[in-house]
């Protein structure tokens, strides 16, 4: 279709995004590419893409009559739009009032090519050829072309295979006019190198945003599984695949040319690890997103039993992460107790309490399920310090357990009659929660749910104001119950603390576990780290006095806050990075060699990473065995399986 008279950009209605050459990817977008001239100085803006929670935007034209100047050669705008409800806020940037678009040809496996074209007739040209071959199989091409009167090309050649490493970086610029390319205003010509520790949310939209906002940076991602994602694949609960579709975005930025999945490979001190140091020496900048990956501890008598588990383990297991696989968690118990009331403690109590048929359609491991069919679970009791005022789960996670089939509330009404004072005065996400939470435990349930409730074979509760003293067990170390502090508030009210009492209560349970949050930790003595915290301590996504060291997502947020927060995290230490390397606070003026060294220092010890398209293959295994099975996918839990089905 055709927009204005004179306007010579071809849009392209519910075609694939990547036709447009510049999709919203997230809920910021990039605008950079896409801008356009008429005469009259009219100026459309096509967007179709997904938005943080990976769901596809629907498309949207923004029109704006922008005062054309040559003059201004870089003016930047700010238009808000809402996408399904989302507030999102554009920053618009034009650098120039040419014309550009891109026609992209790549090879995104060995063997197959696919071509995304775009072509433009225009009066100015921008043309692009980057081309970068990862192994010794693959080709990745990149290239632009527009017939015009200005002609701007940059070729970048990169081999990454040969021990020794050439980069051909051509530049010519032969624009007799005003038109100017950001990349023509960067001192360096040497290509700077970053590395991403990490390939969960935050590593994924750090290396989105600095793909996005530098021409020429290439991104290195190591993780130390063989598969990407972190805790989209492995703590997103499985009954919510809507969550993981920011997977696709992922995997959108995966597929840049300049971006490269480096997998089976550990960052840290242990022997078959990459020291930091190798990295800092071989990068530019090293970003630090490897998430917070060990629990905490109640650190109360009994917390070694047998059957007191952690949460984060159990969540691994169900999800199929290599190293719970083999959990040893009883479920021939009829009651639960699970510490903790965050959505962690929610997701576990309702994977618990499912009938497992509802489960089977899950991406739960086959294996796991089976386990499942067996459990004896009847009741689950979240366990809280303080009131219910003060639980940390959302409502989407409490209108689940209330509408969860076979299983009913068992709320005391004692713990609500007071809500109903403070909810007014409440900011309203956690007024709509205390009311749905007030009415749960006040009111009798609507008749759909009093039916259902009637046949439900399985309860759940939430008890506050208890603290954990220690974990009861018989003589034979099995867990019989949990004895349990009870507390007082105290401190003004929304800030109010648990104090502990002398007088306690026993609860019986023959399972409990630990959801009390998960922690970070340090990888390398060098970092500044927070131990408390389990952080690492930064300004501004820069790591505390190593220049040249940034952090992202819940190693340096700590474990707090959902994909879209982590997403903000990404976003801003990806600007950071940019920021320093354009403003000259990151020396990029030296030759880095990046991956090509630490692939070397990999071969001395035999290893041999793994790469993007090994986990497609794989991907593609696990999903062609979940169809089989009517589920998602069927997820492979072993390394040396996962390895062996990429012909690693
Ligand atoms: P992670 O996702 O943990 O990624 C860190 C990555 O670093 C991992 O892949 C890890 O293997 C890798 N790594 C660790 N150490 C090293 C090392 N030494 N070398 C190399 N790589 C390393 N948010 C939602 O929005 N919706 C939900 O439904 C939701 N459910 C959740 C359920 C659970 C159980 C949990 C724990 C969190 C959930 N979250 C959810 C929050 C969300 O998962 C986090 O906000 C997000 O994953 C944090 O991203 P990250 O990249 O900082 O860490």
């Amino acid at each position: 279709m055709r927009y204005g008279s004179g306007l010579v950009w071809e849009a392209h209605w519910g075609r694939q995004r990547q036709d447009i050459g510049a999709a919203v990817y997230g809920a910021w977008a990039t605008m950079e590419g896409i801008y356009l001239r008429s005469g009259s100085g009219l100026v459309l803006w096509h967007l179709s893409g997904v938005d943080s929670g990976g769901n596809k935007t629907d498309n949207t034209v923004i029109i704006m009559l922008v005062p054309y100047s040559s003059k201004v050669p870089s003016l930047t705008r700010n238009l808000m739009f809402r996408t399904r409800g989302l507030l999102t806020m554009m920053s618009v940037k034009r650098t120039s009032l040419s014309t550009n678009t891109n026609t992209t040809q790549r090879s995104t496996n060995t063997t197959s090519t696919n071509t995304y074209s775009t072509t433009i007739p225009s009066t100015n040209t921008y043309s692009t050829t980057t081309q970068r071959s990862t192994n010794t199989t693959s080709t990745n091409t990149y290239s632009t072309t527009i017939p015009s009167t200005n002609t701007y090309t940059n070729t970048t050649q990169r081999s990454t295979n040969a021990s020794n490493t050439t980069y051909i970086s051509t530049n010519s610029s032969t624009i007799p006019s005003t038109n100017t390319y950001s990349t023509t205003q960067r001192k360096a010509t040497k290509v700077p190198h970053v590395c991403i520790i990490g390939s969960g949310p935050a590593g994924f939209y750090t290396a989105q945003q600095i793909l996005k906002s530098h021409p020429s940076a290439c991104v290195d991602m190591y993780e130390r599984l063989p598969v990407p994602f972190g805790l989209v694949r492995y703590g997103v609960a499985p009954d919510h695949p809507e969550v993981k579709n920011c997977i696709n975005t992922f995997t959108q930025t995966a597929r840049n040319p300049r971006f490269t999945f480096l997998g089976n490979v550990s960052v840290g001190p242990d022997n078959d690890s990459i020291p930091l140091a190798q990295l800092r020496s071989a990068y530019h900048a090293v970003v630090m997103c490897y998430g917070s990956s060990r629990d905490r501890t109640l650190n109360i008598p009994g917390e070694c039993l047998p059957n007191v588990v952690s949460a984060r383990r159990l969540v691994g297991w169900y999800n199929g992460l290599p190293e719970d696989t083999d959990l040893d968690v009883d479920l021939g118990v009829e009651s639960v107790v699970v510490v903790g009331q965050g959505n962690v403690a929610v997701d576990v109590a309702r994977i618990l309490l499912t009938p497992v048929d509802a489960l089977r359609k899950t991406d739960i491991p086959e294996a796991v399920l089976n386990r499942l069919s067996e459990s004896r679970v009847r009741r689950v009791t979240l366990v809280g310090r303080r009131g219910p005022q003060h639980a940390a789960f959302t409502i989407k996670e409490l209108r689940e357990m209330i509408n969860l089939p076979g299983c009913k509330p068992h709320l005391n009404p004692h713990h609500y009659t007071h809500l109903r004072d403070i909810i007014p005065d409440l900011p309203r996400p956690r007024k709509r929660l205390l009311e749905l939470l007030a009415k749960t435990g006040l009111d009798p349930p609507n008749p759909k749910l009093a039916a259902s409730y009637t046949t439900a074979q399985r309860t759940w509760s939430l008890s506050f104001l208890r603290s954990p003293i220690q974990v009861l067990a018989s003589e034979h170390q099995g867990v019989i119950g949990i004895e349990l502090a009870i507390n007082r508030l105290e401190g003004e009210q929304g800030r109010e603390r648990a104090v502990t009492s002398t007088e306690t209560e026993v609860m019986e349970c023959g399972l409990v576990l630990r959801s009390i949050g998960y922690q970070g930790v340090s990888i390398d003595p060098s970092i500044p780290f927070n131990d408390n915290t389990g952080t690492i301590q930064h300004i501004d996504s820069r790591v505390m006095g190593m220049e040249g060291m940034y952090v992202s997502g819940w190693i340096g947020t700590g474990p707090v806050g959902v994909i879209l927060s982590t997403m903000t995290s990404g976003f801003s230490t990806g600007k950071a990075v940019v920021a320093d390397m354009d403003r000259g606070r990151l020396d990029i003026s030296e030759d880095k060699p990046g991956q090509d060294y630490i692939r070397d220092l990999l071969a001395q010890n035999g290893v041999r990473a793994v790469n993007f398209n090994e986990w497609s293959t794989l991907n593609h295994h696990e999903e062609t065995e979940g169809a089989r099975l009517g589920k998602p996918r069927e997820k492979v839990t072993s390394i040396s399986a996962m390895l062996k089905v990429m012909n690693h």
